[in-house]
């Protein structure tokens, strides 16, 4: 059997005109599983075609139409016809793209020889920005060379080169920077009154040689007002212009508005609510998040279970212990913070006395005990202003927990930038992933195109 693909154009002024895209053809006998349908490399072919096609006559079309000046709608002169490469999904298309003469009405000087390309007015970097879309998306998912690999597997573009592919997201990343700053996208929204929380937590990634670092800091955060869809943001502070006019925007896209009040959920680092309050530049209520110090408490338990497995003789001191670790929880859930102080000072000198009544073979454990609890002691300490009562915020059903935060660090830095990969980044670098990455996942990259489409 055989299939032939045309493609039936007709122009804005009703002229049509039928092209040959591609043929297929199959035997009947001797067919193979492999020549079932069609196949990835027929189907790129014929869309590399049928590309190539709809852009060529698309062009000439668009340049004819430009030539006519819009003053005096004469036809203007072409001054000559150069051709253009562009870059699209589909692969790379030469088209023509003819320079236009000033229309004489226009070039009033006379002698002046002036001139426009209309196509590279269209497309300045030779690219569609859906195509730059498409590779920023990927690029921030997968390396710079996977995301090529995949690209040219599927479509039938040119294979693009790592280099290219970071210049793009770079340059998307700058887009989104540039577009935030321009005009903030400010969104009043339904609910003005419900409570604005940021969840913020940050994420270390392994920096390139030469930046006198280390390691880079990539802050991840993420605003959520209820009934509202989350809009997450990230930077590299190191690599970023300005690191607060992304937290501000941020805000402002979920209603935030001078005066309203800010909850930051965040881990003991005093530096991320700091980040908040510098953006808003105003006073914002801040929450010691409830599964840091869990996790703390959980570290004491281990390690009383750890003095239990060394079967004391001596277990009455020790039970007590075990009752007032028991008791620690609550008060730190129900907002008794000072009692929690003066507890973990109590057993401090109970569980030095089971040391003492046990025997020499019991001090590493109990030093273990005695290390948890003093941690947890300064936890607290270095945090008084921000520990609320966890049980009262949770049975009115507010979030205590940044676990959706760190979530959020999995999507945005772990993915791309964490250890286990094995690259090496620049602050820049890092930093316009991460920008690229939120705006992903936010579903923003998409809604941009959408836009531009409409208008
Ligand atoms: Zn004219």
């Amino acid at each position: 059997m055989e299939w032939v693909v045309k493609l039936e154009a007709k122009s804005g002024w009703g002229e049509v005109e039928t092209i040959e895209v591609g043929k297929i053809e199959r035997r009947v006998v001797g067919l193979t599983a492999d020549e079932v349908g069609l196949t990835l490399a027929e189907g790129k072919e014929l869309l590399g075609e049928l590309g190539r096609l709809v852009l060529q006559t698309q062009m000439e079309e668009y340049t004819t139409c430009a030539r006519v000046c819009p003053e005096c709608m004469k036809m203007r002169k072409q001054r000559d016809c150069r051709t253009r490469k562009v870059q699209t999904l589909f692969g790379t298309i030469t088209v023509d793209a003819p320079r236009i003469s000033v229309c004489p009405c226009m070039n009033t000087w006379g002698f002046l020889d002036v001139s426009t390309s209309p196509l590279a007015e269209l497309l300045p970097d030779r690219c569609t920005p859906e195509m730059r879309r498409l590779q920023a998306e990927l690029s921030a998912k997968h390396s710079y060379r996977e995301t090529a690999r995949l690209l040219a597997m599927l479509l039938p573009c040119e294979p693009p080169n790592h280099a290219t592919m970071r210049n793009r997201t770079h340059r998307v990343a700058a887009e989104l920077e540039s577009q935030a700053a321009a005009q903030p996208n400010v969104d009043a929204g339904p609910n003005r009154d419900a409570e604005m929380i940021v969840f913020i937590d940050g994420a270390h990634i392994r920096a390139a040689p030469g930046y006198q670092t280390r390691h880079i800091d990539v802050t991840v955060g993420k605003v959520e007002v209820s009934g509202r869809p989350p809009r997450r943001f990230a930077f590299a502070a190191k690599g970023a212009v300005s690191p607060l006019a992304g937290i501000r925007q941020a805000l402002q896209e979920r209603g935030w508005q001078p005066g309203s009040s800010v909850t930051v959920l965040s881990d003991g680092e005093a530096a991320l609510p700091g980040l908040i309050r510098a953006a808003v530049r105003e006073p914002v209520t801040c929450i010691l998040d409830w599964w840091h110090i869990s996790m703390r408490v959980q570290h004491i338990e281990q390690a009383l279970r750890g003095v239990y497995a060394l079967e004391p003789r001596h277990q009455a001191g020790l039970d007590m212990v075990a009752y007032r670790i028991g008791r620690l929880r609550h008060l730190i859930w129900n907002g008794y913070h000072s009692e929690a102080h003066d507890e973990l000072i109590g057993l401090r000198h109970m569980t030095s006395e089971v040391a003492h009544l046990n025997g020499e073979k019991f001090r590493p454990k109990v030093a273990r005990l005695l290390w948890n609890c003093d941690d947890l002691r300064r936890y607290l300490a270095n945090s008084t202003a921000s520990l609320i009562d966890y049980g009262a915020r949770y049975r009115s059903k507010l979030p205590i927990s940044t676990s959706r935060a760190e979530g959020c660090v999995d999507e945005i830095a772990n993915t791309r930038m964490a250890k286990k990969q094995r690259m090496r980044w620049s602050p820049q670098g890092a930093h316009r992933i991460s920008v690229v990455r939120a705006a992903v996942l936010d579903g923003r990259l998409k809604v941009s195109a959408e836009l531009a489409c409409a208008a």
